[in-house]
């Protein structure tokens, strides 16, 4: 009998929950991992191979054969594998598109890709042999080069270099003396020169902490490093990377932020500076990001960096994972793959037997909650880092009683006024972008609405535009009220273009830097704002969230927060927690150095008890009071939710969707679905959209429904519909 043919199950980027299987000559199972071309239809599609088999449930003679395989980049590895396959699972999205969105792009292409080389030198065993006699008396170059070499590796030109200025000359000599030989490797990730830093004795929290993780390597444990603004989190992590580096390991730091890591990478590159670091993230140019990530799959790169999808990097020997910010939304993946990098880094510590460390100065209620339910060990650093550095008095403007003028109370003018004297730095923090949310008419209540979303339109005086935050939709001023002709339109509420108006009317001397989304879009922009605060060449600082995360302006003494309130009557139930932590994180940049730092901020609520929480700078006491609350809504993370979305040009076409689906639903105890309804956000980009909430107190048991369910959701008609499953969705 001839043996059956063998059958390569192929991953690819199509969205429906199977593989798709090719005949497969010449394939091995060593190949499981590479990438390859296939016909599909009348295209040609790259994919990955996930399995060999030999009984497809498909007639073997329509099958066609793989047309090439791609030897050009490591197979993804078993481990990697093993993530994707489970990601998939838990978020129910098919395993190709998961796979395929895991390929940096240029290794999504149908071809092979180009790799830079660089020359490079090594030692012969001639040359491990030499003794320094062997050099003449006076070549203090020489013997530098060669202290260099003694570890047998390879080393590129520009390493070489940092020994030994003229080593070209010296390595061709001992080349032709047989002592070493040029070999082509991948070229170094460029990276400017660093000066090396001088680590600083680590304070006695920050050596425990040290200390307890370090005794972790090698098994799966969940660490959340929970330390005020200051205390000196990335000390910690820096100390933990040497051990890990130390043991022969690659690390992986998540950051919430492209913005941060440029920041980031110069604080490592300055302490690794033999090191190879990688970044990823998804502003880097396509081959950029693909020389990154090869070399951080080649396991040259002992360090990356990145955002949410560096989560999916290969890392051959991945020995710890650091989630910076943990808290922060923007490690959700909101299209596609809906994933929480946090998540999925827990995840995969999990799978690979290696510590995870989550850090951050106001945990995600979620994950405060798992280390007091012990699934995570709570690290807490307690304390500012610099000794005399202290936390920001905080104190809140009624601004019932002293009613802000043009958005500015005369409190928090007044102390302004007062760093401006004292030459110390300023920044006021508005939590929009613009010049006022609204354009309205005061004398019928019209305001300028999005057509194509239900939301307000954002008046952009600088640009004399409306502009819609949710499509982009973009529109001329207009001047007369379209309802009642009134010509006399105002703003209503205030953003950042709006208070920096009004700053520059109370001190036209000042220098005012205005930092947000608008004024940061060009390309190193930010990046150059920053080396301008640094250097002291602003007074006034008023931006957006951008601003709050993670930096460290040493001049900046005061921190004025407008427009707070809002957050406190949100539907969501999450804004609080939100806004408890940004407000933790802005005011923690004032005072950072030995000049004590004030945070003020308006509103009209003084007595609310998050703000009694935020001047006692309890995290703990917040998060408890949340989390009883919580437990008494029966909201998360005492419930696990998961949201079924579907969007239509019309809602009664989403709404019809979604009843099918509801009574499609499996019926499970331990399950509560509730009844489809409108988006809070109900039309987006012209686009209707509607939502069905599922939710059960475990998630094994939404997990046992949701797998039931949606093979049974595939089946449905889904004409004119597009929908998705959320999984932990951060916002309903
Ligand atoms: P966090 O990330 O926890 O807010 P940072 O890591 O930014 O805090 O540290 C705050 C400041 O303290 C930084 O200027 C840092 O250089 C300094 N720092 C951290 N650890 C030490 C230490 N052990 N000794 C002296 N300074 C330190
Ligand atoms: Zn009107
Ligand atoms: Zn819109």
């Amino acid at each position: 009998m001839p043996s059956a043919p063998l059958i390569a199950r192929i991953a690819l980027d199509i969205p429906v929950p199977r593989l798709f299987d090719y005949l497969a000559p010449g394939i091995s199972r060593e190949d499981i991992g590479l990438r390859v071309r296939v016909p599909f239809g009348r295209k040609e599609l790259v994919g990955v191979i996930m399995d060999l088999i030999t009984d497809s449930s498909h007639d073997p003679h329509k099958l066609k054969p793989v047309l090439e395989i791609y030897r050009d980049a490591p197979a993804l590895s078993t481990e990697l594998l093993r993530l994707l396959n489970f990601c998939s699972d838990y978020y129910h999205y098919p395993l190709g598109p998961t796979v395929m969105a895991a390929l940096p792009t240029a290794l999504r292409r149908s071809r092979s890709i180009q790799i830079k080389l660089a020359s490079a030198w090594q030692l012969t065993t001639a040359g491990l042999n030499l003794g320094t006699a062997d050099l003449p008396a006076h070549a203090p170059a020489q013997r530098a080069l060669l202290d260099r070499m003694r570890d047998g590796q390879a080393h590129a030109g520009a390493a070489l270099a940092e020994s030994c200025t003229s080593y070209r000359g010296i390595v061709k000599t001992w080349v032709s003396r047989g002592w070493a030989i040029q070999i082509s490797q991948p070229a170094r990730l460029r990276a400017d020169p660093v000066t090396a830093d001088t680590p600083p004795q680590l304070t006695p929290a920050q050596q425990v902490a040290v200390e307890q993780i370090s005794t972790a390597f090698t098994s799966y444990q969940a660490f959340l490093l929970h330390g005020i603004t200051g205390s000196g989190k990335t000390e910690v992590y820096l100390h933990l990377v040497a051990a890990a580096l130390e043991r022969g390991g690659q690390v992986l730091l998540l950051v919430p932020e492209i913005n941060l890591t440029p920041q980031l990478t110069g604080v490592f590159r300055a302490r690794f500076p033999h090191t190879e670091i990688a970044t990823l993230h998804s502003g880097m140019a396509e081959g950029e990001r693909l020389a990154h990530w090869l070399a951080a799959a080649e396991g040259r790169a002992r360090i990356v960096l990145g955002t949410r999808l560096a989560v999916f990097a290969q890392l051959p020997q991945l020995a710890l994972m650091i989630v910076d910010e943990e808290h922060d939304s923007s490690f959700h993946q909101q299209d596609g793959l809906r994933y929480a990098a946090r998540d999925v880094a827990v995840m995969r510590a999990q799978q690979q037997c290696v510590p995870v460390v989550l850090g951050s100065a106001t945990p995600a209620l979620e994950s405060w909650h798992n280390a007091r339910n012990g699934r995570y060990t709570l690290i807490s650093l307690n304390q500012r880092a610099i000794a005399d550095a202290r936390l920001p008095a905080i104190n809140l403007l009624d601004t019932r009683s002293s009613k802000p003028e043009d958005g500015l109370s005369h409190a928090l003018l007044g102390a302004i006024r007062h760093r401006l004297a004292a030459g110390q730095q300023s920044l006021v923090f508005v939590n929009r972008r613009g010049y006022s949310p609204a354009l309205m008419c005061f004398e019928c209540g019209w305001s300028a609405a999005c057509a194509r979303c239900s939301a307000k339109l954002v008046l952009h005086l600088r640009e004399r535009q409306l502009r819609c935050h949710h499509c982009g939709h973009t529109e001329p001023v207009v001047h007369a009220c379209p309802a009642c002709g009134n010509i006399d339109l105002k703003p209503g509420g205030f953003g950042t273009q709006r208070i920096e108006d009004t700053l520059i009317r109370h001190f036209p001397q000042a220098r005012i830097l205005r930092v947000d989304r608008d004024s940061t879009r060009k390309k190193n922009s930010w990046v150059d704002m920053q080396r301008a605060i640094h250097k002291g060449e602003a007074d006034i600082l008023v931006g957006t969230q951008l601003l709050a995360k993670g930096h460290d302006f040493p001049r900046l003494t005061l921190v004025g927060v407008i427009n707070a309130d809002s957050a406190l009557y949100s539907p969501d139930f999450r804004a609080t927690e939100r806004l408890f932590a940004q407000l933790m994180q802005v005011g923690g940049r004032a005072g950072r150095a030995s000049e004590a730092g004030e945070v003020l901020i308006q509103t009209q609520f003084p007595d609310h008890h998050l703000y009694r929480l935020l001047q006692r700078h309890d995290y703990a006491g917040f998060a408890a009071s949340l989390l009883a609350e919580r437990a008494s809504a029966g909201f998360p993370p005492f419930v696990h939710q998961a949201v079924l979305r579907a969007e239509a040009n019309r809602l009664d076409t989403a709404l019809d969707f979604l009843r099918k689906a509801h009574d499609a639903a499996p019926l499970i105890t331990g399950i509560t679905l509730f009844d489809p309804t409108q988006a809070s956000m109900a039309r987006k980009a012209g686009v209707e959209r509607a939502l069905l909430l599922v939710q059960s107190p475990t998630r094994k048991t939404l997990q046992a429904f949701l797998d039931g369910w949606m093979t049974r959701l595939y089946a449905l008609k889904a004409n004119n519909i597009r929908w998705n499953l959320d999984v932990d969705p951060l916002e309903i």
